[in-house]
């Protein structure tokens, strides 16, 4: 294969590790990353979380960069979950945190090793670029992608909540989820250590506390490029207990709505974009930088691999599209439970953190025995409303098998065979993913003109976990008793669904 001319835009994540792996392999090829800011040091946020299967997969594609990494990183901490003086211990996962300036300074270090031109302090056009293969990594403000927009379709959707990323100046112990109640209304911290000397606080808040805080004045007079000092001070007093007393630090730290970005097409012509360019997952699932190096990894391998550019950014789509799909979805479901948090945050502990652990639905009960048996155990004390002396050894078929009594129903199950022994009861459609949208709020208007009884959503096999979720809000708002009815390969979700309070019954529909 001839030598190529291979220009990269943007200098994160993913255009740093394209770049390394580029030229690591085809050292005869001229590869040149921009990025406009001056010095990796610039690089907005804190501190990221990467999971040890990503790192297993840094590893198999460049040993030498992922020990870097991992040397550069801050492994081995816990989850907790904490609410006042209440807290509850979750398993520690193999993850590493590590700090974005950090990161991109062992990327930035090896990239150059490898002998790619990194040129920094220049804000580029990607369409001006004259390549054979431009690599458009230029973030989830991409310009290139606005550029290219009627190739690539596609849509950005705005979250709902609001949330700021700041730092402390000290390592936690373990990485904290941590909600608390101000006279305005609810905030969550999502804080973890990353370096012996700091920690991310990721806080969360709705719309309505944002305002009733004031935060949206502070936030409209902060001016570009600072961080919003009013509401760092106000968090601060807020989060005193986790803090320590410390102060929070800003880096250009200021509150906004996440972008989930979409696309119907990665590529056009010589430009093909990857990492957050082309598609970003809520960061409550801890995955964009995952998917930006993941991204790399794949792109590179197919370039390498044959001649064709068209032929290789098609093929970079096709291996890449199940798993970021994959993700987008769990992202998508983990966002919509964290901006609903507020709804749930009274639940008993265990039944809170059992709901964390498995909100995105990619982690099954027995799994999260295995890994938390305590845990595991208080929920299914709080679920039958006595000790349960040992973990059962199917935890699902237990919570399924647990008696349900409601007013004149009395139930041995939590499985319903035939929906007839509900009596009268409210039947409605749902198969749509987001049970907070507007057409969400119909179905609970309809519920409310149906007063008494079960509520029983039905719908597309597709939509089970839409249902599941849409079930949860029908008894947080209108304290109603719901069954769901889905099919049996969604048996896990069901039985995670009834033991965190997220509906009474199920119906198997196959
Ligand atoms: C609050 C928050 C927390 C997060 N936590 C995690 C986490 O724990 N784990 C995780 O895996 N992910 C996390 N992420 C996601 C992660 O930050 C992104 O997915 C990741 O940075 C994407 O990498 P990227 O290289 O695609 O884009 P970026 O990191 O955004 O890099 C793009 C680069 O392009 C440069 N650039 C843009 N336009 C131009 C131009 N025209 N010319 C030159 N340079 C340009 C920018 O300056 C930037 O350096 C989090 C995100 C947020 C918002």
């Amino acid at each position: 294969m001839c030598a190529r001319r291979v220009e990269i835009v943007g200098g994160g994540p993913a255009g740093l590790y394209a770049a390394r792996l580029l030229k690591l392999n085809r050292p005869d090829w001229q590869v040149t990353v921009h990025e406009r800011m001056q010095a990796h040091a610039d690089t907005f946020g804190f501190g990221v979380v990467l999971t040890g299967s990503t790192l297993d997969n840094l590893e198999a594609a460049d040993p030498e960069s992922a020990a870097g990494i991992r040397s550069a990183g801050h492994a081995g901490h816990a989850l907790r979950l904490h609410r006042g003086v209440e807290q509850i211990m979750l398993h520690g996962a193999r993850n590493l945190a590590i700090g974005r300036h950090a990161l991109l300074e062992v990327l930035g270090a090896h990239a150059r090793a490898a002998g790619v031109r990194v040129r920094t302090g220049e804000h580029v056009d990607s369409v001006t670029l004259d390549a054979d293969v431009v690599i458009a990594a230029d973030g989830v403000r991409s310009a290139t992608r606005e550029k290219l927009a009627g190739d690539l379709g596609g849509d950005l959707q705005m979250g709902r909540g609001l949330y700021l990323w700041c730092g402390a100046p000290f390592a936690l112990t373990d990485s904290v989820f941590a909600p608390v109640r101000t006279e305005h209304g609810l905030f969550v911290a999502h804080a973890y250590p990353y370096s012996p000397e700091r920690s991310t606080f990721l806080i969360e808040t709705d719309e309505a506390t944002w305002r009733g805080a004031g935060m949206e004045t502070s936030a409209s007079a902060t001016p570009a490029g600072d961080s919003d000092a009013a509401s760092l001070r106000y968090l601060e007093r807020a989060f005193r207990a986790e803090l320590g007393g410390c102060a929070l630090l800003g880096n250009r730290s200021r509150w906004s709505r996440f972008a989930t970005v979409h696309l119907d097409r990665w590529y056009h012509g010589n430009t093909v974009l990857i990492g957050d360019a082309a598609h970003t997952a809520h960061y409550t699932l801890g995955s964009g930088t995952k998917l930006a190096l993941e991204d790399a990894i794949a792109l590179t391998g197919n370039l390498l691999a044959t001649e064709d550019v068209s032929t290789a950014f098609a093929e970079y789509e096709r291996n890449r599209r199940p798993a970021v799909d994959r993700f987008q979805q769990l992202a998508a479901r983990s966002q919509r439970w964290w901006e609903s948090f507020g709804s749930r945050a009274h639940r008993p502990l265990p039944v809170l953190a059992t709901g964390f652990m498995t909100r995105a639905g990619n982690l099954d009960l027995d799994r999260l025995a295995g890994n938390s048996p305590d845990l595991v155990r208080s929920a299914l004390e709080a679920y039958r409303g006595e000790p349960v002396a040992e973990l059962p050894a199917d935890v699902a078929a237990w919570v399924f098998e647990q008696p349900w009594v409601h007013r004149t129903l009395d139930l041995a199950t939590r499985i319903v065979q035939d929906p007839e022994i509900l009596g009268e009861h409210t039947e409605l459609d749902w198969s749509d993913p987001d049970p907070w949208s507007h057409e969400a709020r119909a179905v609970l208007d309809a519920v409310r003109a149906n007063p008494g009884g079960v509520v029983r959503l039905r719908g597309a096999d597709h939509g089970a976990q839409g249902r599941i979720d849409l079930a949860e809000r029908i008894r947080l708002e209108l304290q109603r008793p719901v069954l769901v009815e889905l099919p049996r390969s969604a048996r896990d979700g069901a039985a995670a669904a009834l033991l965190c309070g997220r509906c009474d019954l199920v119906r198997f529909t196959d």
